[in-house]
């Protein structure tokens, strides 16, 4: 066995983030205003985002946007992330394709979230903002905006999806540990929380939801902005480091990757190790595909519309340009929290919608089938929902061994399990379901959704 890992230095963390709109040909269409259907303005986002954050997300022309200096150093807690080359589930597998992984879990908090909360932070920070709110799914995003608050001096309300904080009361524990307020969604505190517990008592809540909870908390609270841990383009931005760094270390393992594959709850761990490499191909025609691992019962980019639609529940967020399935599109309960999301990021439905790149669902049990053999093969228990990326990462070696042809497959473990472990209990004792969307249930909902923009 040659070498395993492919280690990076402190020197070698990426001075800036990749914007990958500067270089697309076909640029994402513009976030719009809901009330007069017009491209927003910058000045309509300062009232929700940091100013720095909002020019960022506008950007179309700099490819290349600095890392401030207080943000690489504390990227350095646990940056550059190791390159691993999975000869073990190679090995499990019988495959004569070589699997690398990109290893996410090993941030302090356990996921990429890490990437984006340290840089919000810090930009809230600088323009003088006290108090921050944001909303987690499965607690990852809040788990990391909670320790990059502290680290920063802000204080912090997080909305927690209530499914999510009944399922993985661990997550909040460790939210509550690094200073956060966290609150189950749908609740009573905010007017989009009682119109919803209202129609719905037994509501289990979702990100749309605890989105629009954030948001309304935020522009009602002053000195206080609002985050958000995926969709938008400044936090694809941030997670790019986990591309830029791979593209060295696949470097050093003296190969190129055929396929690129991440798992997609809103695109951001997606677009972090992507956009990299698909830059070689934008700007050099270099061959690479990518591929999108999603949930077969929350199938937006694979089943969806791609068509304006809120970023949330209530309808607060801008219109945003994506393939969706729908703002009130409530999700199964499916323990890959983080990727219960009814839309994807404007640049990556425009990159889906131009051929750049492909969708894969995966069931629930063939998403734990593939994290229990990696589990096993690597020594690793991975998140429920990288376990999406480990499945189609299967695919691909199965279908070259199929081919009996090697193939070179990179994907990107976003997270650590060790939280789940519930969900691993459920899964060993067979009490786990498919719950896939059924064509009657999916048009229903696409029925509903107005078309908001012709
Ligand atoms: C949040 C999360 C995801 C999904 O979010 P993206 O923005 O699509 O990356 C995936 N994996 C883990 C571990 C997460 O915490």
């Amino acid at each position: 066995m040659s070498t395993k890992k492919f280690l990076l230095q402190e020197k070698d963390i990426p001075t800036a983030w990749y914007n990958i709109v500067a270089d697309l040909k076909n640029k994402p269409l513009p976030l719009l205003n809901p009330g007069t259907k017009q491209p927003l303005k910058a000045e309509e986002l300062y009232p929700l985002f940091a100013k720095a954050l909002v020019e960022q997300e506008l950007n179309q022309t700099d490819p290349w946007i600095e890392i401030p200096e207080e943000v690489r150093d504390m990227y350095k807690n646990w940056r550059p992330t190791p390159l691993v080359r999975a000869y073990g589930l190679e090995k499990a597998l019988d495959t004569p394709a070589h699997i690398y992984f990109k290893n996410e879990s090993v941030s302090p908090v356990g996921s990429h979230k890490l990437n984006s909360a340290i840089a919000q932070a810090y930009y809230c920070k600088k323009e003088g903002v006290t108090n921050i709110t944001t909303e987690t799914g499965a607690g990852q995003w809040g788990a990391a905006l909670s320790y990059a608050a502290k680290a920063f001096g802000l204080e912090l309300a997080v909305y927690m999806v209530k499914i999510s904080y009944e399922q993985k009361p661990y997550r909040r524990s460790i939210m509550q540990t690094f200073g956060a307020q966290v609150i189950a969604s749908p609740s009573m505190s905010t007017k989009a929380g009682r119109a919803i517990l209202t129609a719905h008592p037994t509501y289990q809540g979702s990100l749309g939801t605890a989105i629009s909870e954030a948001v309304e908390l935020a522009i009602q609270t002053p000195n206080c902005k609002y985050t958000l841990g995926s969709v938008l383009n400044h936090v694809m931005l941030h997670q790019t480091v986990i591309g830029l760094e791979a593209e060295k270390q696949m470097e050093m393992a003296g190969e190129y990757p055929d396929v690129v594959v991440a798992c997609f709850g809103g695109g951001t761990n997606f677009a972090g190790i992507a956009f990299p490499f698909l830059r070689h191909k934008l700007t050099e025609g270099k061959e690479v595909r990518i591929v999108a691992a999603e949930p077969s019962s929350c199938p937006k980019l694979t089943r969806g519309e791609f068509q304006y639609d809120f970023g949330d529940e209530a309808g607060y967020t801008p219109l945003i340009p994506m393939y969706t399935l729908g703002h009130n599109f409530a999700p199964a309960n499916i323990h890959a929290g983080g990727l219960r999301y009814h839309g994807a990021g404007s640049i990556v439905s425009q990159l889906k919608k131009d051929g750049y790149m492909q969708a894969v669902d995966i069931k629930q049990l063939d998403s734990f089938a593939a994290a229990t053999l990696f589990a096993q093969a690597e020594g690793i228990i991975p998140a429920p929902e990288s376990a999406h990326a480990i499945a189609a990462a299967i695919q691909e070696a199965n279908q070259a061994k199929l081919e009996g042809k090697p193939r070179t497959i990179l994907f990107n473990l976003s997270g650590h399990g060790l939280i789940d472990m519930a969900a691993y209990d459920q899964y060993l004792a067979g009490d786990l379901s498919n719950y896939e969307l059924s064509e009657v249930e999916l048009e229903k909902n696409l029925d509903q959704l107005e078309q908001i923009i012709k």
